[in-house]
C-alpha cells in the first residue's frame, strides 16, 4: 500500500538510533496493518535488548550537553519541531490514519495536540526555578537546585500514536532528559516521522531515539528499558497490567515512574443537565477514536428524571454516526484496532445481552465489516455487567440508571481504576458535591474534552502514577538537589 505524501521522507520503516536510521541487528521485521483495509503499510525493524541498550548508552551520552543548553536553546528546537510538525500535519495526519485507522481530520487534530507539547514544554522549559529557603542556623543558606532527572524511557499504545510519544518527550527535553521510545507495535510509523522533524530542526544524536519491535520483542525492549541502570525513569501509558509488571521490573533499580494506565469511566448525568451539552460530550467521551481511549465513557449513570429523554437523544445519535475508512471525508469514526479489539467488544455486548440488556441501536460489527463496529446504545446496564467492571474500548454505550445522588457516586466510584469521570448538572452545588466525591484524577464538568497541553492529565488508584501535561508534568521529569552551605560568617 502506497501513501499520497506531499513529502514522502516523512514515511520512514527503520528505527532510529542515536541520530542514526537503523535495521534491527538480526535484520528481521515485521508488519504495520492498516486497519481499513487489512493491508501491509510498511515492514518495521524487530528489535530487542541489544539495540535498546545502544540506544540507551546514547542517550547517555547525548544528556551530557543537551542539558547543559540553555532552556532557551532547549526551547528553540523543541519550538521549531512543533512548528514543524504544524507544517506537515497533514501528511503526519494520513501516515497516523492509515496505521491508526482513526479519520482523517480527527488523526490532523491529535497532531495538532502533539504539537501542542512540543511548544508548551519548551516555553515551560525557561521556568523550572529552585528555592531558597530561610536557614534555621545564621552561618548557613540553603539552595534548592532542579535538576534533569538523566536517562529516561517511554513506552507507548496505539490509540494516540502521535500524541502520546510527544507527550512523553517534550516534557522530559525540556526539562534536559533524554529519553528512548518504544512506540506501540500496531502504531510506529507516527512516532518515527516525528523523529524525520526531529532530525531536521536539529535535535542532537541520542537525546531522542526510537526503538521498534512487534508484541513479542515488547518485554526484551522493556527488560531492558527498566533494568539498565542508566536510566533513571519510566513513563508508560498502556493497560494497567503492563503498568503493573512495568512497575515492579523498574523495583530493582528504583527508577521513578509515572504511569498512565486504563480507566472505567463514569458518565453522570443529573437531572437538571442541559441535554444538548450532554450530547456533545458523548459524542467525544463515548464514540471518538471509535471510543478506543483510557478516559472514553465506560458507565454511563442517568438519573431517572432525564433518562428516557436522555435515550432518545442518544438513539439520534448513535444512528447518525457516519462509520466509514479514515480517509473517507464523511467518517465520524473509523475501525477499531485489530481483531482481538473486536473480539472484546463483542463479548462484552454478547454478556450484556445475556444480562438483560435492550440493545436499542447497532450492537454488532456495521456493514463496513472487517473491525468496523456500529455505535451501540444498550439500556438496563447493571453494575454486574462485564463492560461495568472493565473498558469496552468501543463505540457502546451501555446506560445504567439512577434515582439517588448518593448511591451514584458510590456507584461511580466502585472500581479499582480512577482515570477520568464526567458530571452533567446545572446545580452548582451538586456539582462541587459529587465532584469532591468522585474518587479520580480528572473530573469534566459539562463537557467531553479533558486533554489539553495545560492541564495535569493523570489517574489515581490503579490508574496511575503522576501527571502528563502542565508544570507537574515537567516535574515529574526533574530532581530536587538541597545545598546546604555553611560557613556564611563575618
Ligand atoms: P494495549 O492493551 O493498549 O495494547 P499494552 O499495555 O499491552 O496496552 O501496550 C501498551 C504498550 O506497552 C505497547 O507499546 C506495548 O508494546 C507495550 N508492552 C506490552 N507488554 C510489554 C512488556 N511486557 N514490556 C514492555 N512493554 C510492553
Amino acid at each position: 500500500m502506497t501513501l499520497t505524501l506531499s513529502d514522502p521522507d516523512l514515511f520512514r520503516t527503520q528505527a532510529y538510533i542515536d541520530g542514526k536510521w537503523v535495521d534491527a541487528d538480526s535484520g528481521e521485521t515485521f508488519a504495520v496493518i492498516d486497519p481499513a483495509t487489512g493491508e501491509e503499510i510498511a515492514q518495521v525493524p524487530r528489535m530487542g535488548a541489544a539495540e535498546t541498550r545502544r540506544a540507551i548508552e546514547a542517550a547517555e551520552r547525548a544528556q551530557v550537553g543537551w542539558r547543559k543548553l540553555l532552556a532557551k536553546e532547549r526551547a528553540k528546537i523543541l519550538r521549531d519541531l512543533a512548528d514543524a510538525m504544524l507544517a506537515n500535519a497533514d501528511d503526519l495526519a494520513t501516515i497516523l490514519t492509515a496505521e491508526q485507522g482513526k479519520p482523517h481530520a480527527e488523526a490532523k487534530a491529535e497532531i495538532a495536540y502533539a504539537a501542542s507539547f512540543f511548544e508548551w514544554f519548551g516555553e515551560e522549559a525557561k521556568r523550572v526555578s529552585g528555592e531558597t529557603i530561610p536557614a534555621p542556623m545564621p552561618d548557613r543558606r540553603i539552595v534548592v537546585l532542579r535538576e534533569p532527572i538523566g536517562v529516561t524511557v517511554g513506552i507507548t499504545p496505539w490509540n494516540f500514536p502521535s500524541a502520546m510519544p510527544t507527550r512523553k518527550a517534550a516534557p522530559a527535553l525540556a526539562a534536559g532528559c533524554s529519553m528512548v521510545l518504544k512506540p506501540a507495535e500496531q502504531t510506529p510509523l507516527s512516532a518515527l516521522s516525528v523523529m524525520v522533524l526531529a532530525e531536521r530542526v536539529g535535535l542532537p544524536a541520542g537525546v531522542l531515539s526510537v526503538v521498534t519491535g512487534d508484541a513479542e520483542d515488547a518485554p526484551k525492549i522493556g527488560g531492558e528499558m527498566t533494568s539498565n541502570p542508566i536510566v533513571r525513569k519510566l513513563s508508560f501509558t498502556g493497560s494497567t497490567e503492563v503498568g503493573k509488571l512495568l512497575m515492579g521490573q523498574c523495583a530493582k533499580t528504583i527508577k521513578k515512574v509515572s504511569l498512565e494506565l486504563g480507566g472505567n469511566a463514569p458518565f453522570l448525568v443529573f437531572d437538571d443537565a442541559d441535554l444538548d451539552d450532554v450530547i456533545a460530550a458523548m459524542m467525544v467521551a463515548k464514540f471518538r477514536n471509535s471510543g478506543q481511549t483510557c478516559i472514553s465513557a465506560n458507565r454511563v449513570l442517568v438519573q431517572d428524571g432525564i433518562h428516557d429523554a436522555f435515550v432518545e437523544r442518544m438513539v439520534e445519535l448513535a444512528s447518525g454516526i457516519t462509520v466509514a475508512p479514515g480517509f473517507d471525508p464523511a467518517a465520524q469514526i473509523g475501525p477499531l484496532i485489530d481483531q482481538a479489539a473486536l473480539d472484546k467488544v463483542l463479548a462484552h455486548v454478547g454478556d450484556a445481552v445475556e444480562r438483560g440488556g435492550d440493545v436499542l441501536v447497532g450492537g454488532g460489527i456495521h456493514e463496513q465489516g472487517r473491525t468496523f463496529f456500529s455505535p451501540t446504545i444498550i439500556t438496563g446496564a447493571d453494575m454486574d455487567w462485564q463492560m461495568s467492571n472493565e473498558e469496552t474500548f468501543g463505540p457502546v454505550a451501555a446506560i445504567h440508571r439512577f434515582s439517588d445522588e448518593a448511591a451514584a457516586i458510590r456507584t461511580a466510584n466502585a472500581t479499582p481504576f480512577g482515570l477520568a469521570a464526567y458530571l452533567f448538572s446545572q446545580d452548582h452545588a451538586r456539582i462541587w458535591r459529587a465532584s469532591e466525591g468522585l474518587e479520580y484524577g480528572m473530573i469534566a464538568i459539562n463537557t467531553g474534552f479533558i486533554s489539553t497541553e495545560v492541564a495535569p492529565f493523570g489517574g489515581i488508584k490503579e490508574s496511575g502514577i503522576g501527571r502528563e501535561g502542565s508544570q507537574h508534568g515537567l516535574d515529574d521529569f526533574l530532581e530536587y538537589k538541597y545545598l546546604a552551605w555553611a560557613g556564611v560568617r563575618g
